[in-house]
C-alpha cells in the first residue's frame, strides 16, 4: 500500500479468484464456469455489425435485456435491474440496505465478506451446522440485512423456497437477498415470492448456467420500489455497466432458453455420475444441487488432492479456511472431463478395483 492510500483500506483483503492459467492448458474445474459454449444465437451476436456499434454507449437502462429477462421470469420489467455481473448487484444491495449490518453464513460465497469490509458494514457470521446445512430459524429476527446463497457455495446444499420463506416472514423490516447463482441446475427459484414479500431480492447471473461468465451479466429481481432504490445507486456509479455487446448477447441467451436447459440437464446428469464415482473412490461430501461438488477424502488433505490433480492437468478450488480445508470444490465439466478427473483421482488415492 502506498503512503497515499486511505488507511481505512489497510486491512482490506480482496476476493481471491480461482486461478486463470496462462502457461499450459488445464482442465479448468476451479471457477464454476460452464464447460459448454454459449448458445448459437449468442455466438452469432458477436459479429462485425455489432462491433461497429461499439462506438456508441450502451443503453443505460438495458431495456431490451431487462424486458427479455422479465419475460423469462414471468415478472414485470420494473422488477428487474441488470448489472455488470451479479457481484455488482450484490454490492449495490449491500450499499443500499446494510445500514443496520448484515448476516451471512460462515461458509458461503467469499464476496459477501469482501463487500462488507469494503463498505465498512457490521457483519454477523452465522455458522452452518455440522453437516454444512443451513437452518432458516438461525436467521429469524436478526435486525439486519441477510444474504443467503441458495444453492450455497461452496457446499452445493439447497433449500426449497418454502423452507426459506420463514426467513422473509421473520425479518419484515430488513432486506433478505437470496443469491441464486446456481438455481438453474435443477432447482426451484424464489422469484415468484417477490410478489408476496417487499423485502426480498433474488439475484441471478448469466455466468454459470448460461456459459457467459466473460460477458458479465447479473441481475436483481424484486419489488419495483427496491429496483428503484438499486437503480438510483447504479446510476450514481456506473450507468453503462452492462456493455452494448453483453446486452445484445444477453437477449439472445434468453431467447435460446431451450439450448441452455439442455446444457444444464447434461451438467446435472454428469454431476450425479461424478458424485457416485467419487463416493466409490472413498470421497465424501454433501449432495450437490449446483454445477460443482464439494468433497474430501479421509486419507488425504485437501491441499494434497489439489496439488496432485494440478500435476495431472486439472485445476480445482481449495479453500484454506480451517473448517473446509480438507475439501475441494470441483466444477462439473463435460462427461469426458469428469471421467478423466476420476481416473486421475483413482490413481492419486490408490483405489483398488479388486478390493
Ligand atoms: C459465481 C457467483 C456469483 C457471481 O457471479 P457473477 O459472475 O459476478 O455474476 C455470485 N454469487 C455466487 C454464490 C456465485 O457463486
Amino acid at each position: 500500500m502506498s503512503r497515499f492510500m486511505n488507511p481505512t483500506f489497510g486491512s482490506l483483503k480482496p476476493y481471491v479468484p480461482g486461478e486463470i492459467p496462462r502457461d499450459r492448458t488445464f482442465v479448468k474445474l476451479n471457477t464454476n464456469e460452464s464447460p459448454y459454449p454459449p448458445s448459437p444465437g449468442v455466438i452469432a451476436s458477436f459479429n462485425a455489425e455489432a462491433a461497429a456499434q461499439q462506438r456508441l454507449y450502451s443503453d443505460p437502462q438495458s431495456r431490451d435485456l431487462n424486458r427479455a429477462i422479465a419475460g423469462s421470469l414471468n415478472v414485470r420489467q420494473e422488477n428487474i435491474m441488470t448489472t455488470g455481473g451479479s457481484d455488482e448487484t450484490l454490492e449495490l444491495a449491500f450499499i443500499a440496505y446494510a445500514q443496520d449490518g448484515i448476516a451471512f453464513a460462515d461458509e458461503t460465497y467469499g464476496f459477501y465478506r469482501v463487500l462488507s469490509d469494503l463498505h465498512a458494514i457490521d457483519t454477523k457470521i452465522i455458522p452452518l451446522h455440522g453437516d454444512f446445512s443451513l437452518d432458516p430459524a438461525d436467521y429469524f429476527h436478526l435486525g439486519r440485512m441477510i444474504v443467503i446463497a441458495n444453492p450455497n457455495a461452496p457446499t452445493g446444499i439447497y433449500l426449497k423456497p418454502a423452507q426459506l420463506e420463514p426467513v422473509l416472514q421473520n425479518n419484515p423490516d430488513h432486506i433478505v437477498v437470496i443469491d441464486e447463482a446456481y438455481v438453474d441446475f435443477g432447482n426451484e427459484s424464489m422469484v415468484p415470492y417477490i410478489r408476496k414479500y417487499d423485502n426480498l431480492i433474488v439475484v441471478q447471473t448469466f455466468s454459470k448456467s448460461r456459459s457467459m461468465a466473460g460477458a458479465r451479466i447479473g441481475y436483481a429481481c424484486a419489488d419495483a420500489a427496491l429496483i428503484e432504490d438499486l437503480e438510483k445507486l447504479r446510476n450514481s456509479r456506473n450507468p453503462y455497466d452492462v456493455s452494448r455487446q453483453s446486452q445484445l448477447a444477453g437477449v439472445k441467451a434468453v431467447e435460446d432458453a431451450v439450448y441452455y436447459r439442455e446444457q444444464c440437464m447434461k451438467i446435472v446428469r454428469t454431476r450425479e455420475w461424478t458424485m457416485r464415482r467419487l463416493r466409490e473412490l472413498g470421497f465424501e461430501g454433501p449432495e450437490s444441487y449446483a454445477n460443482f461438488v464439494f468433497v474430501r477424502h479421509p486419507a488425504f488433505t485437501g491441499g494434497t488432492i489439489q496439488q496432485k490433480l494440478r500435476e495431472r492437468g486439472f485445476l480445482v478450488r481449495h479453500f484454506s479456511d480451517e473448517r473446509i480445508k480438507d475439501y475441494n470444490r470441483i466444477t462439473i465439466g463435460t462427461q469426458e472431463d469428469m471421467e478423466a478427473l476420476c481416473a486421475a483421482l483413482e490413481e492419486i488415492t490408490g483405489y483398488d478395483k479388486n478390493r
